[in-house]
């Protein structure tokens, strides 16, 4: 008996020794995530002299900085490269006093205030909050993925298209982000089949129109990947013709998969009102279910999902943030006004 109290004790003691060693750093305004949104949520609070701390996670610069050339953010007409956006936004925000912290998010607690954020470093704690933590590749669930992801499998072409010079690789997807991938690997490729399970793609008509003209580019209609072959690296993919039911192997060196976006909101379930499909659920102000927290891009838009709505709706954030912390401010002052106690 003795010897479990003793053991009791000894994990309470190391249990308040972690409390007493952990570093909370508190701020006004904390941004989650640094994509076009949370970038330019940052430079707005930045302006606003709230002194807005970004933290990123893993992937500065967003879903938009995995993008090669991007031809339709207003004021580059001759388009400017994903990365290269992410980084003239985050000097913008930086410019004016926003300050970026490559700090994880792991947990958080919205049901104390001002609220909380555990990362691997320092707790934070934050009087209003906008999650601006985007969305990443959805995979298409079949045999052969995930062992050959790094192998052959990719959901960045920028990233990896260099390494397939004079080779083959399937696309999947008929959406935007397909279509734009694939014309962007034609540089590297001898020959791209994209594999789409309908006969119609959904990219816009200007990518359609540029992929069809597109003599390394060939197309499986009405085909679905069944499974990812290969031995050290990629070799092929089996696919199933959902007309026919016929199947064959395609030979190729790599997959890119680009079927859609699934939003990174883990961290949120239970804790903020989210979609039938996980995304934060806002009003047009960018509110979520709490108050103080706000929300913006691809996390909370299922429909657009384009660099320029994310950045527009980052600003609205901002601002409405802004409103929130200068009237909880006001009630504040008033607070201790009214108190006995209050200043004369
Ligand atoms: P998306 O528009 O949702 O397209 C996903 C594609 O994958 C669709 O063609 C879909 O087929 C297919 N698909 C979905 N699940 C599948 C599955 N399990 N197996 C096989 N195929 C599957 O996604 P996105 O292309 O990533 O684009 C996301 C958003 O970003 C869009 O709003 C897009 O406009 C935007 N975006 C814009 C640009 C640009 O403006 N240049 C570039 C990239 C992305 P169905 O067509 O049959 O549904």
């Amino acid at each position: 008996m003795a010897g479990i109290s003793l053991s009791l004790d000894l994990g309470r003691l190391k249990q308040q020794a972690k409390k007493e060693d952990e570093e909370v750093i508190e701020r006004e305004l904390i941004i989650i995530g640094a994509g076009p949104a949370g970038l330019t949520a940052g430079l707005y609070a930045a302006r606003a002299q709230l002194s807005p701390l970004i933290l990123v996670g893993q992937a500065f610069g967003g879903q938009a900085a995995t993008t090669d050339e991007m031809e339709n953010y207003p004021g580059f007409p001759e388009g400017i490269g994903g990365m290269a956006l992410a980084e003239q936004m985050s000097n913008h925000a930086t410019r004016f006093g926003a300050e970026i912290a490559y700090e994880e998010v792991v947990d958080v607690d919205l049901s104390v205030y001002p609220f909380r954020l555990k990362t691997y470093g320092p707790t934070y704690v934050a009087k209003a909050l906008i999650i601006c933590t985007g969305a990443s590749p959805r995979k298409l669930g079949v045999p052969g993925e995930d062992k050959y992801i790094g192998r052959g499998v990719s959901f960045c072409a920028t990233c990896d298209g260099y390494f397939y010079r004079g080779k083959t690789v399937v696309v999947v997807g008929g959406g935007d982000s397909a279509i734009d991938e694939a014309l962007y690997l034609t540089r590297f490729v001898d020959h791209l089949i994209v594999v789409h399970r309908r006969d119609q793609l959904r990219a816009t008509p200007i990518l359609q129109k540029r992929a069809f003209a597109n003599e390394k580019i060939a197309f499986a209609w009405n085909s679905v990947v069944e499974e990812i072959l290969g031995d050290s690296t990629v070799t092929g993919v089996r696919v199933r013709n959902v007309v026919t039911g016929e199947t064959q192997t395609i030979a190729c060196d790599g997959v890119f998969t680009y079927v859609g976006l699934i939003p990174n909101t883990k961290l949120f379930q239970g804790k903020l009102e989210l979609d039938e499909n996980g995304y934060i659920v806002t009003d047009k102000r960018q509110r979520t279910s709490i108050p103080g927290v706000y929300s913006a891009g691809d996390v909370q838009d299922p429909w657009f999902r384009q660099v320029v709505i994310a950045a527009g709706a980052g600003a609205a954030a901002a601002i409405e943030a802004e409103r929130f912390l200068a009237e909880k401010a006001f009630e504040e002052q008033e607070k201790a006004q009214a108190s006995p106690h209050g200043s004369a």
